[in-house]
């Protein structure tokens, strides 16, 4: 398999090349030539490896369609390493429940860091670490967090050998049990920074620093943010063993609903249905930072600035402009490249937005491609966690609650829907306590995390300051 820039730059990559890089040279984001297409007789196949074998083994049958650059056993050890069910609680590792008939839950949140970026960050931990031992290199990780990625991404690499961690995160912005997750951490090789600022200064540093290309070149700085295609390539497989768990039969059709920030989860929906996966709707559920709702109503892409960016009680959601949009753009406008490169470059830059409506080509696409969408506000989120509580008694987070919500308006009959959980309630305590009037569950592992000595250094939103403690932590 070899991978292209949505872009149209002429070089073409393998897995591993890209593995430990950001954007492609020309500043598109890397996507396979083609997707492997998914037979009947492979899916039933699939359908025994989850059921006998396990998740492990599944996720190896999806990646080694995608990875040929890594011999097939150690490919497998890494994925039988990285999916266990001491890391994810559970022998499934992705349980579906029911919420109420129709309506299914998929858990992705039971990994190390109770949201499903694990899903994708534990793996991409073993691939750093074993792609670096091959090629005898070491790689610093700069990051820019306002919860979940930054945690996620402390907990996989953490003991990783070759890789440091270096994560700004806004100091005092982020939810206590996530301030006590990250900074409970006691690894040599993981750096918390406190900025003192809000998230967009702890990104622009991680941006100057990056842009210092003598810099990042000498101090082998890298990211792990979620255009990163191995993370995408991870998830698609949780889309599969949803699938598998839903329906008793190959022929039967289910549709999924995904709590929507950066487009990096849904993205991998996309891929899994344009690999032949029986799925009927992408539900694309937004909070009130709605530029993707709005997009698949009305095919306008407008990117907000930051003063337009709500803080809301789905903060995970709360974003700007969609990092992984333009690989699904690619797709949906043929794979025209150089119109791509025209409408996230200069069209972008100069519009801070783009118009689709007027072609109608497109807009009947995204009913080819499955996709609708739907948004939740704060007052519809707490009603969501009240009624699934006092229906169900079921806990829900915000970010899962946005998904019933869009869920709910947009199922069919006879089609079961997926809601994919993307967090546990107890990392959003205090709007579960605002629509419960109590504290949310806290599984057993994290008594008393708030109360562990802390790692972590106040600096204030300066770029030299960062980057004078990154040259100390790597000598
Ligand atoms: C990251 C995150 C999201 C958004 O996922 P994207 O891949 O950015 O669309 C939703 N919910 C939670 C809890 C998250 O951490």
């Amino acid at each position: 398999m070899r991978y292209l820039s949505t872009r149209g730059h002429p070089e073409r990559r393998r897995f591993c090349e890209i593995l430990l890089e950001g954007l492609a040279p020309d500043g598109g984001l890397y996507l396979p030539e083609s997707y492997p297409q998914v037979d009947a007789g492979t899916l039933a196949r699939w359908r025994g490896v989850y059921q006998q074998q396990g998740y492990a083994h599944l996720a190896f049958e999806i990646l080694s369609l995608y990875i040929d650059d890594i011999p097939a056993d150690d490919l497998r050890g890494l994925c039988v390493r990285t999916y266990t069910e001491a890391v994810f609680g559970t022998p499934a590792i992705v349980p579906v429940r029911e919420l109420e008939p129709g309506l299914l839950i998929e858990a992705l949140s039971n990994g190390p860091t109770l949201a499903f970026k694990d899903m994708a960050m534990q793996l991409l931990g073993h691939l750093f670490e074993y792609e670096l031992k091959r090629r005898g290199e070491e790689l610093n990780i700069l990051g820019a967090t306002s919860g979940d990625t930054g945690s996620a991404a402390e907990y996989a690499m953490r003991g990783k050998r070759g890789v440091r961690v270096f994560m700004t995160s806004p100091d005092g912005r982020m939810s206590p049990f996530q301030q006590a997750q990250m900074f409970s951490l006691q690894d040599a090789n993981i750096h918390n920074l406190a900025i003192q600022g809000v998230f967009d200064d702890c990104q622009d540093i991680v941006k100057a620093v990056s842009n210092d290309l003598a810099f990042k070149r000498r101090y082998r700085i890298g990211t792990v943010n979620s255009i990163n295609w191995a993370r995408l390539l991870a998830q698609v497989v949780y889309y599969f063993a949803g699938y598998f768990q839903a329906t008793q039969s190959d022929t039967q059709r289910v549709s999924f609903a995904v709590p929507s920030g950066n487009f990096g989860n849904v993205c991998a929906g996309h891929v899994a249905r344009m690999m032949g996966l029986p799925v009927e709707r992408l539900v694309v559920a937004t909070n009130e930072n709605d530029v993707l709702d709005e997009f698949f109503r009305t095919g306008v892409y407008r990117v907000r600035g930051s003063a337009d960016t709500h803080e809301t009680s789905s903060p995970s959601m709360d974003i700007s402009k969609a990092s992984n949009f333009e690989r699904f753009v690619f797709d949906l406008v043929g794979r025209d490249a150089a119109l791509t490169a025209e409408l996230f470059g200069p069209r972008l830059s100069r519009d801070g937005m783009f118009d689709l409506s007027g072609d109608a080509r497109f807009l009947q696409q995204f009913a080819r491609y499955g996709f609708v969408s739907g948004r939740s506000t704060h007052a519809q989120r707490l009603q969501t966690i009240r009624e699934a509580f006092e229906r169900q008694g079921e806990m829900i987070d915000p970010h899962t609650a946005d998904g019933v919500k869009v869920a709910r308006e947009q199922s069919q009959a006879g089609v079961p829907m997926i809601v994919l959980e993307t967090a546990l309630p107890i990392k959003f305590a205090s709007t579960l306590v605002e629509a419960l009037g109590r504290e949310p569950n806290r599984p057993a592992r994290f008594n008393g995390i708030e109360q562990l000595p802390r790692r972590v250094l106040v600096l204030p939103a300066d770029v030299q300051r960062v980057k004078s403690f990154i040259v100390e932590h790597c000598a």
